[in-house]
Parts: structure tokens; sequence; C-alpha cells
């Protein structure tokens, strides 16, 4: 039994070990676009809140930082993948290289590197209803160094799906084949394809950039798929954005008026693949028959069978891919992989595919908040457990917000809508005296349907599907679900009403209570 002396003692030790806790009003967990647009925003609107960056690379840019692949490149264009803050004055589609360095620029005119922790990768979250705060537990990388730091409210900006560590499935035989295999995701560094035969397996985006800047030097480039996907192709230029530099307007107005452009076009575009499914299909399959030739059989390599959108379109500037067809340096084979042997893959076809290089373009292993582990006062928490709201927070989780940017248009645009909401929501607690804040049903919500995170009519990618089992729930109400529509959450989200019922507040913490 302890006495009361060393009860003193150990709560004294405890209370010396909590105080050498580092305390921020607001962390972010990850310095990839998301993390970096919260950064600027938190400065601007809430010039007073003290907060930190944790990023557990070396480096900033998150996915433009982590793939090294041959081509890698965006396939949507910088004024809308951009920040709304400061013009892109390059081709609209850009390497990760230029993305990295747009972003340099970013961090260093608006002072954001002194925020930035790098090596720093969080383990785990814990919510203490009492505090009213976060403990953060991180591991750093340069000194296998485990740290702890509170705050009382997590922005979540870690991306959706685990870097360094691509999803590949488990075909039969990898282990016997000789040649190398690679994925864009952990692209090994010595790899030398100059004069090898390669086979790209998949024809997602990824593979849409690979294959062409592979096929520039290999002796050949086989793209392997399982089904067809839709591209879109043009000219990596964007007709306003050159009339108004003709005229010689200001970068800024560039920037902006290229960006509603963009947008409307977009919008119109996701409206048409909605409502005339078919003529889109027709259109775009139309223009690969157009680059392709007569001859070239569109019909089994690029004719989905699913209607536009319900997959991210990809868009090939200048049409590089489909020049390489063309051009006979790539080609495409449309099959299933019956197993890989020692000199290449088995289709189901029974026709072989030689490879000295295979690169497995085969998608994410998408993870929900980074693979941190959460509790909330010690229970484990289950994120399938919990019901969304918009797509940003979570029932049951207080003082949190979660970046999930778009998929049919930029996803930095989502990125930003959501840091003007948590700062107009920072500095709402902070006039009110809250401390803790969550979403909650309303009573209007009560008999609400929950359903799984993703519509699979609307948008049904694999690694979605996949990941549904752990993904949050939404309801059917627009403020109960993560939604594309960017001309709706425009406009929406600057009108919430942080009073609605939705917001349950808390003003009271431990300290607040032991002063009573
Ligand atoms: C090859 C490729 C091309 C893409 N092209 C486009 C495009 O053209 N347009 C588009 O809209 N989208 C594109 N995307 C989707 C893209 O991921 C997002 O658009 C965007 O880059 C995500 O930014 P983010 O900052 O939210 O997340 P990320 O870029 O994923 O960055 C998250 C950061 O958080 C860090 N992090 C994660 N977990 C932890 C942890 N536990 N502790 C500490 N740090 C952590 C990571 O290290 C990373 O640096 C592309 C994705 C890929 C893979």
């Amino acid at each position: 039994m302890q006495t009361q002396q060393q009860t003193r003692t150990n709560s004294a030790v405890k209370d010396k070990h909590e105080a050498s806790i580092e305390h921020f009003d607001v962390l972010i967990v990850g310095a990839g676009i998301s993390g970096i647009a919260g950064a600027y925003h938190l400065r601007k609107e809430c010039p007073d809140s003290n907060f930190v960056i944790l990023e557990s690379e070396e480096s900033f840019g998150g996915t433009w930082w982590t793939h090294r692949s041959p081509g890698i490149r965006s396939d949507s264009d910088l004024h809308t993948f951009g920040y709304g803050f400061k013009p892109w004055i390059g081709p609209p589609i850009a390497t990760a290289k230029e993305i990295l360095s747009y972003m340099g620029e970013v961090i260093e005119e608006n002072d954001l590197a002194q925020y930035i922790r790098y090596r720093h990768k969080i383990l785990k979250a814990d919510w203490s209803e009492v505090d009213g705060q976060w403990t953060v537990g991180a591991v750093r990388a340069d000194t296998e160094e485990t740290i702890k730091i509170s705050a009382n409210f997590l922005w979540m900006c870690q991306g959706y799906y685990r870097h360094n560590e691509g999803y590949t499935p488990n075909w039969d035989g990898m282990a016997d084949f000789k040649g190398q295999i690679a994925h864009p995701e952990n692209w090994p560094n010595d790899i030398n394809y100059d004069g090898k035969k390669v086979v790209v397996i998949g024809s997602g985006a990824t593979a849409a950039t690979v294959v062409p800047a592979m096929a520039q030097t290999a002796s050949h480039v086989t793209m392997l798929q399982r089904t067809p996907t839709f591209f879109r192709t043009g000219r990596n230029a964007i007709d306003i954005a050159e009339q108004l530099r003709n005229l010689r307007v200001d970068e800024n107005w560039v920037h902006e008026i290229t960006r509603r452009q963009i947008m409307t076009d977009q919008s119109a575009f996701t409206q048409r693949c909605l409502s005339e499914p078919q003529g889109v299909a027709d259109e775009l399959i139309g223009n690969i028959r157009n680059l392709l030739g007569p001859d070239y059989d569109v019909d089994t390599h690029f004719t989905p069978p699913y209607r536009p959108w319900r997959q991210r379109i990809a868009f090939v500037p200048d049409a590089d891919m489909f020049k390489a067809i063309a051009a006979g340096k790539a080609s495409v084979v449309t099959d299933h992989i019956d197993r890989f042997t020692e000199t290449g893959i088995l289709l189901q076809s029974n026709k072989t595919l030689d490879a000295d290089i295979i690169v497995t373009a085969t998608g994410f292993n998408m993870n929900v908040m980074g693979d941190i582990v959460f509790t909330i006062d010690g229970e484990a928490l289950d994120w399938h457990d919990t019901l969304t709201y918009r797509g940003m927070m979570f029932t049951g989780v207080p003082n949190l917000a979660w970046v999930f940017g778009y998929f049919r248009g930029s996803w930095t645009i989502r990125s930003e809508l959501i840091a003007e909401f948590v700062c107009r929501l920072l500095n709402h607690m902070r006039e009110t005296g809250a401390k803790s804040v969550q979403p909650a049903l309303r009573a209007e919500d009560e008999d609400m349907p929950l359903l799984d995170w993703m519509d699979e009519e609307d948008f049904n990618p694999n690694y979605l599907k996949r990941a549904v089992s752990i993904l949050p729930r939404r309801g059917t109400k627009q403020e109960w679900r993560h939604t594309q529509d960017h001309w709706n959450e425009k406009k929406e989200f600057p009108a919430i009403d942080l009073e609605g019922e939705e917001f349950v507040y808390r003003w009271d913490t431990r300290s607040d209570m032991a002063a009573e």
C-alpha cells in the first residue's frame, strides 16, 4: 500500500512529466499539400494560434516527395491543384519536382519552415475528456526516440494511403521471376530500364505516366490491364491562361480566372457524365480512336465497361502515352494474370509476356488517419463506428478535423475549403471559450439510415472498395456525407452555422473543475 508521501511523490513525478510535454493549440499531421495549406491558413486566419506540423518523412510534399517513378506528374492542372493564394505560372500539368519547388516557395514566402518537424511519425493519439486535449505519441526516425506532444486540436492532413507501401496483389509465382519487380510507390534507386523489356501492370493515372516515360529508353513497354480505363488528352496548356498572359494580365488574375474557368468546365463535364454517360463515353473513346488510327482495337483496350467518372479519369498531356503506342514503343494487353514465371507473366489466355522488369502500378493501400492508433478516454476508437460530418469531422471524436479532398476535381481545392472552415471554428471556440467541439446527430437526423463511406453507384475505385470496413460511415443527408460537389460546398462551408445543433461544445476541463 502506498503512503501519503509516496502518493504525493508519484503525482509530483507525473505532474513534472506532464509539464515536460510540449503543448500546442493545434497539431497538424503531415506536411503534404494539405498540411501546408493548413499552416498557411492558420497563420493568416488564426494569427495567435500556436501550432506545429509533425511529418514522418524527411521533407515536405507528401505524395510528391514519396513518389519517384519515371515521369511522375500531376494529372490535375496546377491552377486548381496549387493554392488559391499563390499563382501557378508554369504549364498546367506539372512534374513532382515542379510541385515540390512551388510548395518550397510557399513555405519560404510564408515563413512556415519554423513550424515543421520532420522525421516524426505519429503512432498514437489519445483524447482525454478531463483534460480536453489530445496527447500524441510519435517516434523520431533520426534518433528512434519516442516523444509526446499534447494539443487542443488535431488537424489530420495525412492523406489517404500508406506511403512507401503500395498495393500489390499476391500473384502465384512472383518469387520465381528472375527480373526486377518495382512498385511506383517504392521505386528502387538502382533500376535501369534502358533497352529492357518492361511490363507495367495497371492502367490508371500512374501507369499512364510511367508507360510513356519508360518507353523513351526501354526496348518496349507493355501495359497489361484487366479492365480498360477512360482517358482524356489535350495540350499541356490552358487557352484562357494563354490569352490573359498575351494581354499581360497580372498573374494573380490569370490564376484566379483560370481556376474559375477550369472548375466551371469540370463541373459541366461531371454533370454530362451523369446525365448523358453514353455521349461522353463515345467522345472519350472516339478521341482515342482518332489518336490510334482505324486499325487499332480500341473496343478491347480502351472501352471501359462502366460509365465515365465512376473511376478517376486520367488526363494524358499531349497524348504522350498514345503517341508511344502509335509509334510501337508501347503496347496494351487486356487479359488476366495466371501466374508469374521465371521470364515474365503467363496470362489466362495462355499467352506469355516476356519481361526484364515488371512494374506493379496496381494502386494504393488506403489507410485511415495515417495508421495512427486512436483512443478516446482510454477506449480504442474504431473509425467505422463513427459517422462523418461533411467528410471532415466525426461523431464521438472531439477537436479533430480530417482533410479528404476531391477526386473529380483537384484535391487541394477542398483542403483549402476545409482549412477556412477549421480556422473559423477555432476562432469561434476561442471567442466563446469552448474547450472542445464534436459533431452529433440532431433530433431531425435520428432516423437517418447509416451507410458505408462510399456510394458505389457514384464512385467506386478499388482502393476505396477495399477500405470500406475501416472508413467512417455516412448518412443520407448532405451534412453527413463526403460529397464531391465543390460548387455546393463552396457556398455551404462558409455559411455553416457554428452554433447549429450538430455542434456539441464543452467549456470546462480538469483545470477549470479544480479551480471551482
Ligand atoms: C502518383 C499520384 C498522383 C496524384 N495526382 C493527383 C492529381 O493530379 N490531382 C489530385 O487532385 N490528386 C492527385 N493525387 C492524389 C494526392 O494524393 C492528393 O491530391 C494530395 O497530394 C494529397 O495531399 P495531402 O497533403 O492531403 O496528403 P499526402 O500527399 O498523402 O501527404 C500526407 C503527408 O502526411 C504524412 N503522414 C502520414 N501519416 C503520418 C503519420 N502517422 N505521422 C506523421 N506524418 C504522417 C506523410 O508522410 C505525407 O507527407 C495523386 C496521387 C498519387 C499517388
